[in-house]
C-alpha cells in the first residue's frame, strides 16, 4: 500500500524526518493498514508538515496541540488507526503538559517525535531537548540548563510503551515504529531525526557512533520498570529500540466503553445525532 502523497517534500536535502516519514509508511504497510483507515495529525515545525507528504487522511493541528486531537479521532472512531507526529519543540515545550496527559490517558494510538534537538523551521533555536551547551542564536553560551529527557517524562506519566530509533536506520526504525503501532495502548516513539541545516552537534555521525541498540541484548528485559529506569537515566548513551512495554496495558477506550464508531451521522440526523451527543457526555 502506498502511503506517498503526490506532494514533493520541501524539508532541506538530507533532513532525517525523510527516514522518519519513510519508516512511519513502511510500519503502516506492514501492519496491514492502508490510506483509507489511516489518521495522522500532526503539530507545527519542520515535523509538522508530514501530514502533507502522506497519503491519508489528516490534520495540521495547533502547535503543541496534536495529540488532543488525535485521542479525539480515536475515541469517535477506534477503527482509525491513528498517528500523531511531531517535532521535539512542538511535543516537548509548547505541548509538554498535552504530552504527559496523553500518555497517563493510553489512548491507542502512536506517537512519533522526530527529535532533531533544535527549533529547525525558526532557523535554529535552543529546544527543550538542546545540550546545556549548544551554543545558537538565542543561546550563545548554550540553554545552560540540563535538556528534557522525554523517555523519563513517559516513565513517570506512566508510559505503556516507550521506544527509541534512529530515522537513518531505516530498517530497524520501522520495526520499532510497528511495535508501537502494534502495541494496544499509547505508543511513544523518540526518534532522532537530524536536523543537517541547524544542529552540527547532533548529526548522523553523532548518532552512529553512540547508539546501543536494545535488540542486541539479549538479557535486557523490556516489561522489567527498573531495567526501564536505569537505561533511560543513563546519559552517557543514545538508546536504540522498545525500552519499555507495560504487558498488561489496556487502551483507554476499552477501559471506558468507547469502543464504537461515533462518528457516522445517524439516520434522522440532526435529531439523533443530538441525542447521541447528550448520551456520549
Ligand atoms: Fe530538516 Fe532542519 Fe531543514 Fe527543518 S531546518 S527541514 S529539521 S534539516
Amino acid at each position: 500500500t502506498d502511503f506517498k502523497s503526490d506532494k514533493q517534500p520541501t524539508w532541506c536535502p538530507g533532513c532525517g524526518d525523510f527516514g522518519t516519514m519513510n519508516g512511519m509508511m513502511k510500519a503502516l504497510a506492514n501492519t496491514g493498514n492502508d490510506p483509507d483507515n489511516t489518521f495522522v495529525v500532526a503539530g507545527i515545525g519542520c515535523s509538522g508538515k508530514i501530514g502533507t507528504y502522506m497519503h491519508s487522511y489528516a490534520m495540521h493541528g495547533v502547535h503543541g496541540r496534536a495529540l488532543p486531537v488525535g485521542a479525539g479521532v480515536k475515541m469517535a472512531n477506534p477503527d482509525l488507526e491513528v498517528m500523531v507526529a511531531g517535532g521535539d519543540g512542538d511535543g516537548y515545550s509548547i505541548g509538554a503538559g498535552h504530552f504527559v496527559h496523553a500518555v497517563r490517558r493510553n489512548v491507542d494510538m502512536t506517537y512519533v517525535v522526530m527529535d532533531n534537538r533544535i527549533y529547525g523551521l525558526t532557523k535554529g533555536q535552543a529546544s527543550p531537548t538542546s545540550r546545556e551547551d549548544f551554543e545558537t542564536s538565542t543561546t550563545p553560551e548554550g540553554p545552560k540548563q540540563p535538556p528534557v529527557n522525554p523517555m523519563a517524562l513517559a516513565l513517570a506519566a506512566g508510559a505503556t510503551f516507550i521506544a527509541q530509533s534512529f530515522s537513518s536506520d531505516a530498517m530497524r526504525h520501522a520495526e520499532i515504529v510497528q511495535e508501537a503501532i502494534e502495541h494496544d495502548g499509547f505508543g511513544f516513539v523518540n526518534v532522532f531525526s537530524p536536523c543537517v541545516t541547524f544542529n552540527d552537534v547532533d548529526t548522523y555521525d553523532y548518532f552512529r557512533d553512540n547508539l546501543v541498540d536494545l535488540a542486541e541484548d539479549d538479557d535486557y528485559d523490556r516489561h522489567d520498570y527498573n531495567e526501564a529506569k536505569d537505561r533511560i537515566l543513563d546519559a552517557s548513551k543514545e538508546y536504540q529500540g522498545v525500552i519499555y512495554q507495560n504487558e498488561n496495558s489496556v487502551p483507554y477506550e476499552e477501559q471506558h466503553g468507547l469502543t464504537e464508531n461515533m462518528s457516522e451521522i445517524p439516520d434522522g440526523a440532526p435529531e439523533d445525532a443530538m441525542d447521541l451527543v447528550r448520551e456520549f457526555y
